[in-house]
C-alpha cells in the first residue's frame, strides 16, 4: 500500500504523539488507556511507515529506543549486556515469515530448524547477578542500557534461589520476570478497596509498582514471583551465551532447572515451526488456566551456534521472536448503562452489554469504575464498543466504536439513588458518587455481607441471597438484628436459591442450614473487638487500622470516646482515618447500634496484647494538668500523655516539666510562675501532642 509522502508523515506524526502519551502511561504511570494489543498495533504501524519511508526516522522516535527510563529511588546501574526487547509476530504467517528469515540467515536451506517454545511471562523484566553462586544483584530492564537497582526486593521474592545449586564459578547473569500470581493480585486488590486506596488495572502494573516501592518488607508481603528463562554467561561473553559446553538453549534451561532457578515447566523443544504454530494455537486456550498472566509464546532457535551466525540487529536477536496471542476482545452493543450501590454508598456504574462470547465465556457485564471513566471515554447507551478480558475475568469497555448512533446522548449519573431514590451527592475531592441515606436497602445489604465476612464476623452461611431474603421478609435491617434471629424463624424461612436451572431452584425451607446459620451468629459473639470494629463499616477503617484501634483503645467504648487528638496520637492512624472514626462516633444512630450490640452480649473487649511499652517521644517529662480543656476532658489529656511516655502528676513540683492551663486555672498556675515552670495553654498543649505522635 503506498501514500503520499505528506499523508505518511503527518501520520507518523500522530502516531509518535499517541504512541509516547500511551508509553507514559503504560511504562511511567502504570496505568494504560489501551489495551497491550493495541498499543504494539501502534508501534507495528509506525515501524512499518518508517520501514517503507526511511527519510522520516528521527532520533526521536518512540522506535528508535527499547523502553521507558528509570524512576527516581533506586540506585541506576548499567546492564553488563543491553537487554533486547524481541520483535513481535501476529499469527501464523508472521511466524512462518520469521523461520524462512532464520532458515535463510543459518543458510539451513529447506531443512527444519529446532526451536524452543515458551510461555512469555506478562511481568516485569529483571537481570539477576550470581557471583559464585551467590545472589549479588537484581536489576529492572529500565531502558534496556540501564535500569534501576532493587537487589533487596528481589531478595525477598521466595522463588528466585539466593544461592544456586552446585558449583557455579564466576559471574552469572540469569533473565527472566518478576510477576504476580493471580491469586495475590486479587487479594491485594481486595485490600487496597478495603483500604479506600485505587486497586491495580492488572497484575503486570501490580509487579511493577511493587517491585519500585522503597520498603522490601511490603514487597515481601505481596506475593511476588519470578521465572528465568536466559543465561548470559560473561566468561564467554556474549547475548546468548550459555553454560559451559551446552550447545542448545533447551540443555541450558534443564541446568537452570538443576541450579534451583525458576523455570516455567511448558518449554517445549519444537522440531520446526509447525510443531511452534501448534503449540502457540494449544497455549492460546489453554493459557486461561494458568495462575499467571501470559500475553504470548516466546520462539527461540535451540541450536547456539545457529544463533550466533544469526546475531541480532541493534534492538531485537534475530534468533528469537514474540507471538502475540489474540486478543481476547470484540465488539457488542452498549444496551445501558447502570449503576450499583456499595456498602458506603459509593455508587459506581456499569454497563450491560448485548452478550457476547468472549476467550471462553459469555459477557454480558462489564465494568465502568466511575462516571469519570464513562465521561472520558464517552461511552453512550447504544454504543457499539469494544470489550476486554483482561488477566482476570472481569472484563471491561475499552472504548465506544465512533461514531456513536443517531440521537445518543452523553451519559450522566442519575440525580437519585435507583434504590432507595436520595439525592446522590459527591466529595469535592472525590470522583465518587454516594447515596448518604444510611437506611438505603442497598446499603444495608452490602453492609450486612460485609459485616457477616470472612475477614469481619466470620459468620458462614449468611450470605448475599440469605441476607436479601432477611431484609425482603423484614425481619433484619442492621447488624444488631441478627443476634435476634432465633433457630426457628431461620429454619423455617423460605428461601429461592438463584441458580435458575438447579434442581434446588424451588422455594423452600432452609431447615438445618438456618440453624447452623444460628450457631455461627451466636458464635460470633466472641470475635475478638478488632473483627467488629472492622465489621461495622468504618469508612476508610480497614482490618489493619481495626486491629491497631482495638489493641490501643482496649475497648469499644474506648474507641468510640477517643479525640480526633488521641487518635492521631496512635501510630499507623493517619488524620484520615481519625476524622472517620470521629464521624462515625458523633453520629448517634451509630451509638445507638453499639449499644445494641453490647445488648445483645457482644464481645466489646479487645483479647489482643497491649501495645509494647516502648519510651515513648515525652518519656521523662512530668505534666500537671489544671483547669477545662475545651477539645478534651482531663481524662482523655491524661491518657495521651501516657500514650507517649509521659507522666501526669497532680501537684506543681519543681520537678514539674509543663502545667497545661485550661480556662479558669488557678492556683497551680501561680505556684507553676512561681517555680518558673513552663506553661503550656490548650492551643500549645495540643500542638506539642501531635508533634510528639
Ligand atoms: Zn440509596
Amino acid at each position: 500500500m503506498s501514500r503520499g509522502a505528506d499523508d505518511a508523515a503527518a501520520r507518523v506524526r500522530d502516531l509518535r504523539d499517541a504512541i509516547r502519551h500511551h508509553e507514559e502511561r503504560y511504562y511511567i504511570q502504570n496505568d494504560p488507556e489501551i489495551s497491550d494489543d493495541e498499543f504494539d498495533r501502534l508501534l507495528h504501524e509506525l515501524e512499518q511507515l518508517e520501514a517503507d519511508n526511511p527519510d522520516l526516522i528521527a532520533a526521536d522516535s518512540p522506535t528508535q529506543r527499547v523502553a521507558g527510563s528509570p524512576i527516581e529511588g533506586f540506585a541506576t546501574v548499567e546492564h553488563l549486556m543491553p537487554m533486547l526487547s524481541l520483535d513481535n509476530a501476529y499469527g501464523e504467517d508472521e511466524l512462518r515469515a520469521f523461520d524462512d528469515r532464520v532458515r535463510k540467515g543459518a543458510g539451513v536451506g529447506s531443512a527444519a530448524v529446532g526451536y524452543v517454545a515458551e510461555l512469555k511471562i506478562d511481568g516485569l523484566s529483571i537481570a539477576l547477578t550470581y557471583e559464585d553462586g551467590r545472589l549479588a544483584r537484581g536489576a529492572t530492564r529500565g531502558d534496556g542500557f540501564r535500569g534501576e537497582e532493587v537487589t533487596a526486593n528481589v531478595r525477598t521474592i521466595r522463588a528466585i534461589p539466593l544461592r544456586l545449586r552446585g558449583h557455579v564459578q564466576g559471574r552469572v547473569e540469569v533473565r527472566g520476570e518478576v510477576y504476580l500470581p493471580r491469586a495475590a493480585f486479587a487479594r491485594m486488590n481486595q485490600q487496597r478497596e478495603v483500604a479506600g486506596e485505587p486497586p491495580f488495572a492488572n497484575p503486570r502494573n501490580a509487579a511493577a509498582g511493587t517491585m519500585r516501592n522503597l520498603s522490601p518488607v511490603l514487597v515481601s508481603k505481596r506475593g511476588l514471583s519470578a521465572f528465568t528463562y536466559q543465561l548470559v554467561s560473561l566468561a564467554s561473553g556474549g547475548e546468548s551465551a550459555e553454560p559451559p559446553g551446552a550447545r542448545l538453549h533447551s540443555a541450558t534451561l534443564t541446568t537452570m532447572r538443576a541450579w534451583g532457578l525458576p523455570v516455567e515447566r511448558h518449554w517445549q523443544p519444537c522440531a520446526g515451526i509447525d510443531e511452534v504454530i501448534a503449540y502457540c494455537q494449544t497455549w492460546a486456550g489453554k493459557r486461561l488456566g494458568l495462575d499467571f498472566d501470559t500475553d504470548g509464546v516466546v520462539v527461540k532457535v535451540d541450536d547456539l551456534a545457529v544463533r550466533e551466525r544469526l546475531g541480532s540487529t541493534a534492538k531485537f536477536p534475530r534468533w528469537a521472536t514474540a507471538f502475540k496471542f489474540p486478543a481476547r476482545q470484540g465488539t457488542t452493543t452498549l444496551r445501558r448503562i447502570a449503576v450499583n450501590v456499595g456498602r458506603t454508598g459509593a455508587v459506581t456504574p456499569y454497563a450491560v452489554l448485548d452478550p457476547i462470547f468472549l476467550a471462553g465465556s459469555t459477557i454480558s457485564m462489564a465494568t465502568l469504575h466511575n462516571a469519570e471513566d464513562v465521561a472520558r471515554k464517552d461511552l453512550r447507551e447504544g454504543d457499539r464498543v469494544l470489550i476486554e478480558k483482561g488477566g482476570d475475568v472481569i472484563p471491561k469497555v475499552v472504548k465506544p466504536i465512533l461514531p456513536h448512533p443517531e440521537g445518543a446522548v452523553a451519559w450522566q449519573m442519575p440525580a437519585a439513588c435507583p434504590v432507595c431514590s436520595s439525592p446522590l451527592r459527591r466529595d469535592e475531592e472525590e470522583v465518587v458518587w454516594r447515596c448518604e441515606n444510611t437506611s438505603c436497602p442497598a446499603r444495608i445489604q452490602r453492609s450486612l455481607e460485609h459485616f457477616a465476612s470472612r475477614s469481619a464476623m466470620n459468620i458462614e452461611g449468611l450470605g448475599e441471597s440469605l441476607i436479601e431474603q432477611l431484609i425482603a421478609q423484614g425481619l433484619v435491617r442492621d447488624f444488631a438484628d441478627l443476634y435476634k434471629l432465633d433457630a426457628t424463624q431461620l429454619e423455617n424461612l423460605v428461601v429461592t436459591p438463584r441458580e435458575p436451572k438447579s434442581d434446588r431452584s424451588r422455594p423452600r425451607k432452609l431447615g438445618k442450614v438456618g440453624r447452623n446459620v444460628i450457631e455461627q451468629i451466636e458464635r460470633s459473639k466472641t470475635n475478638d473487638l478488632s473483627r467488629l470494629i472492622y465489621g461495622v463499616g468504618i469508612r476508610h477503617v480497614g482490618e489493619k487500622a481495626a486491629a491497631t484501634l482495638a489493641r490501643h483503645f482496649r475497648t469499644m467504648e474506648g474507641v468510640l470516646r477517643a479525640s480526633a487528638e488521641m487518635l492521631h496520637t496512635v501510630p499507623e492512624i493517619g488524620p484520615v482515618v481519625a476524622a472517620s472514626v470521629r464521624a462515625f462516633a458523633d453520629e448517634s444512630r451509630n451509638r445507638e447500634l453499639v449499644a445494641r450490640l453490647q445488648g445483645e452480649g457482644l464481645n466489646m473487649v479487645s483479647q489482643a496484647p497491649p501495645p509494647t511499652s516502648q519510651p515513648g517521644p515525652l518519656a521523662g517529662k512530668v505534666f500537671v494538668l489544671t483547669g477545662t480543656l475545651s477539645d478534651m476532658s482531663r481524662e482523655q489529656a491524661t491518657e495521651a500523655l501516657e500514650r507517649l511516655g509521659a507522666k501526669v502528676a497532680g501537684s506543681v513540683s519543681k520537678k514539674t516539666s509543663y502545667l497545661v492551663a485550661g480556662a479558669d486555672a488557678g492556683s497551680k498556675l501561680e505556684k507553676a510562675r512561681a517555680l518558673g515552670v513552663e506553661t503550656l495553654d490548650e492551643q500549645a498543649f495540643l500542638q506539642l501532642i501531635i508533634k510528639a505522635s
